[in-house]
C-alpha cells in the first residue's frame, strides 16, 4: 500500500496522507488518550459500487468512547457518514476498504489527565480486504493475559491506549503458533477475542458473553445476534466458562475486521468436527451478502459511495477528480448516491440455518 497516494480527512479538511502530520508531544501519542473506530466498505463488482457498512452505529460508538474520554465530536453521525463517503470518493476506491476514524487529544500538552486538552478528528481509509486469514478456521488459545476491567480501562470504549491489553494477548498467541487468542475477564469468564466477539454454539443454542464481561459492544455481534434470532436459534447472553468453549459444537467469532470466522481448535482441542460448521457457514454467507449490498435487511445500513451512473461509468468518474480537489477543496457532500434509483436489492431475508 502506498500511503502517499491516499487522501485523508484531518482537522476538518481533505488532504494527502503525508500532510496530516502530528507533533511528537501530541497527548494521544504520549498517553494513549484517543479513541477510534474500525469500519469497512465493501466493493460490489457487479454493481460497480462501494458500500460503507453500518456507518451510523460506528460513529455513535465513537461519540460514546469520546464522551468517556471527555471529548466531543462536533459533527453529527450523519455528517460524519457524509464525510466518510466523500473520503472514499476522493480516493476513488474500487476495492474493499478499511476505514479508521480517530478522535484524539491533539494538543502538544504535558501532563497526564483528560480535562482541558484539545482534540481533533482524523479519518484514514485504505484498501484492505482481509484482517486475518480465516477461510480454513482459526487455531486459537486462551490467553494468559486478562481483559482490562471496566473500572480500570473500559473495554466498552474503543480507547487507543487500551489496545495494548489485547496486543499482549495477540502477540503471545502468534509467538506460540496460534492465530489469535480468546481473553478471559478478570473473574475468569470468556470476554472476547483480541479484536472480535465470541459466540459459542452448543446443542442448537448460541451463547455469547454478556456486556458485563469487559468486552467491546461489537456492531457485528449485534448483527449476528439478530440474524441468529431471526433464524430461530436461541441466543443467550451470559457468563461463559472456559471449558464450555472446549465442548462447543462451533465457536464463531465476529467483528468488522475479521468478518465472520470460526475456530478449528482451541488450546489444541478440536472444536466440533474441526471443520466449518453450519452456523458459521450460513452466517458468513449472510454477512457477505448484506455487506456487499446484494441483500437488504431493514435493520442493517449500507451506504453506496458513488452516484448511480450508468453501469461502467460509476466509480471511474471519481478517480480523475480526486487530485484536482486537493488539498482543501470545499467539501462537496451532496453527491452521495442514495442507492435507490438503479439498485434492485433482494428483499430482506432471514438466515435459514
Ligand atoms: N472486540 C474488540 C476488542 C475489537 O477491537 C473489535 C473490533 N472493533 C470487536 C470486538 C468487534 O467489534 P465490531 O463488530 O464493532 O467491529
Amino acid at each position: 500500500m502506498n500511503l502517499g497516494e491516499l487522501v485523508v480527512y484531518h482537522r476538518g479538511a481533505f488532504m494527502p496522507y503525508r500532510e496530516a502530520t502530528l507533533g511528537l508531544l501530541t497527548h494521544a501519542l504520549q498517553y494513549g488518550t484517543g479513541c477510534f473506530e474500525g469500519m469497512r466498505a465493501f466493493w460490489n463488482a457487479g454493481d460497480e459500487q462501494l458500500y460503507v457498512f453500518e456507518p451510523l452505529p460506528h460513529f455513535k460508538r465513537l461519540r460514546r468512547s469520546g464522551n468517556v474520554l471527555l471529548m466531543d465530536l462536533k459533527q453529527s453521525d450523519e455528517e460524519l457518514t457524509e464525510i466518510t463517503l466523500e473520503l472514499c470518493r476522493r480516493n476513488g476506491f474500487r476495492t474493499d476498504v478499511y476505514l479508521r476514524p480517530l478522535l484524539y487529544k491533539s494538543e502538544e500538552a504535558f501532563g497526564v489527565r483528560l480535562d482541558g486538552i484539545g482534540d481533533d478528528l482524523a479519518i484514514v481509509a485504505f484498501p484492505n480486504s482481509k484482517y486475518l486469514e480465516t477461510d480454513d478456521g482459526l487455531n486459537l488459545c486462551v490467553s494468559s493475559w486478562r481483559r482490562v476491567d471496566d473500572n480500570a480501562m473500559p473495554a466498552r470504549a474503543k480507547i487507543t491506549g487500551s489496545y495494548v491489553n489485547v496486543a499482549f494477548a495477540k502477540s503471545e498467541a502468534r509467538l506460540n503458533g496460534f492465530d489469535d487468542a480468546i481473553v478471559l475477564s478478570d473473574d475468569g469468564h470468556v470476554s472476547e477475542m483480541s479484536a472480535a466477539n465470541v459466540f459459542v454454539i452448543r446443542d442448537g443454542v448460541a451463547t455469547t458473553p454478556d456486556l458485563s464481561q469487559n468486552l467491546l459492544e461489537g456492531i457485528t455481534r449485534k448483527i449476528v445476534t439478530r440474524c441468529l434470532s431471526e433464524a430461530g436459534i436461541r441466543v443467550e447472553s451470559r457468563a461463559i466458562d472456559r471449558t464450555e468453549l472446549y465442548s462447543a459444537d462451533e465457536i464463531v467469532v465476529c467483528g468488522t475486521g475479521v468478518g465472520i470466522a470460526w475456530a478449528k481448535s482451541l488450546d489444541h482441542r478440536t472444536i466440533g468436527t474441526g471443520a466449518l460448521g453450519p452456523v458459521a457457514k450460513r452466517l458468513s454467507a449472510f454477512y457477505d451478502d448484506v455487506t456487499r449490498g446484494r441483500v437488504r435487511h431493514p435493520e442493517i445500513d449500507v451506504r453506496p459511495v458513488y452516484p448511480l451512473l450508468p453501469r461502467g461509468e460509476r466509480a471511474a468518474a471519481h478517480v480523475d477528480e480526486r487530485i484536482a480537489k486537493l488539498p482543501h477543496a470545499e467539501t462537496n457532500l451532496a453527491g452521495r448516491g442514495d442507492g435507490e434509483a438503479e439498485q434492485q436489492p433482494v428483499p430482506a431475508r432471514t438466515l435459514a440455518i
